[in-house]
């Protein structure tokens, strides 16, 4: 990987079907390339990140896995980001909108129907947001559209997050990446915090508020400040009332890079597996 991707200024179309045309799209469709999308949304990510952060990270995520595919000998086309999603943490924050998930579930399917009827047979979808509610959406979507369409789409997420939304780890429209651990030990960093301003400051170092974020104080916080962080809107503001939770002062670019690489490996071997046992 040349650590790169992703470095494009910011434009979330960058690389997706958007700069392709009809032909090239239906070309790819007919030769059985898959599609990869991601969902995420506009929310306040501290005083440092700006509020398309969980846009901008999975859209440089899926163009690393395209790449990673690729070598694999698996085609992917980067469907262009779904950036509306629902906010229910960061809900009492400006900037941060929320669309209500009956409404994305009803544009999923009707999206990854009009794919299915391009003759795509696989789509990829991930999220960037972690919000449960958002989560259980995206999944909520793929299993309408599969059920009510010609679709065939599963979530890429890791065992954690499923557990965390109450699906079962063998649910048909999951593809799990990822080990299957524990959250570590220590001090929760979960929003806006170290792992998250890492892979800003790897993948769009433009848009980090550096002095901003080097003068951060680390949020200091246990699992039961998460709790009730996670009831969100008015919880959320009082337990982080300058929106991040973790230590955006100890993010760092060179981790940021090897979180980023060893998640697109860990997708695009999930997605060659689930591929092989569909084959
Ligand atoms: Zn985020």
């Amino acid at each position: 990987m040349t650590g790169r991707e992703g470095r494009d200024g910011g434009d979330v179309f960058a690389g997706t079907l958007a700069e392709l045309t009809w032909h090239e799209v239906d070309r790819a469709a007919r030769s059985g390339a898959v599609l990869l999308w991601a969902f995420g949304v506009i929310e306040q990510h501290g005083p440092h990140l700006p509020t398309g952060t969980d846009v901008y990270l999975p859209g440089a995520r899926l163009r690393a896995v395209r790449e990673l595919l690729a070598e694999r000998g698996v085609e992917a086309l980067i469907v262009p980001p779904y950036y509306w999603g629902v906010n229910v943490v960061s809900g009492a924050f400006p900037a941060s909108y929320s669309v209500r998930p009956e409404l994305i579930r009803e544009v999923m399917v009707d999206l990854l129907g009009g794919m299915a009827r391009d003759g795509f047979r696989h789509v990829f979808c991930f999220s960037g947001h972690g919000d449960a509610l958002h989560n259980r959406t995206v999944h909520d979507g793929i299993r309408s559209a599969c059920e009510r369409t010609a679709a065939n789409a599963s979530f890429v997420t890791e065992p954690a997050l499923a557990r965390r939304i109450g699906l079962d780890l063998d649910d048909p429209y999951l593809t799990l990446s990822g080990p299957d651990e524990p959250p570590p030990d220590g001090p929760v960093d979960v929003h806006a915090g170290n792992w998250e301003t890492s892979l800003m400051m790897h993948t769009n170092p433009d848009l980090v508020r550096e002095e901003v974020r080097a003068r951060l104080e680390p949020s200091g916080l246990g699992p039961r400040e998460l709790a009730v962080w996670r009831r969100g809107f008015e919880h959320a503001r009082r337990v982080t009332p300058d929106g991040y939770l973790g230590d955006p002062a100890a993010a760092d670019a060179g981790e940021g890079h090897r979180i980023h690489a060893s998640t697109a490996e860990q997708a695009a071997d999930a997605i060659v597996h689930r591929l092989q046992g569909a084959a």
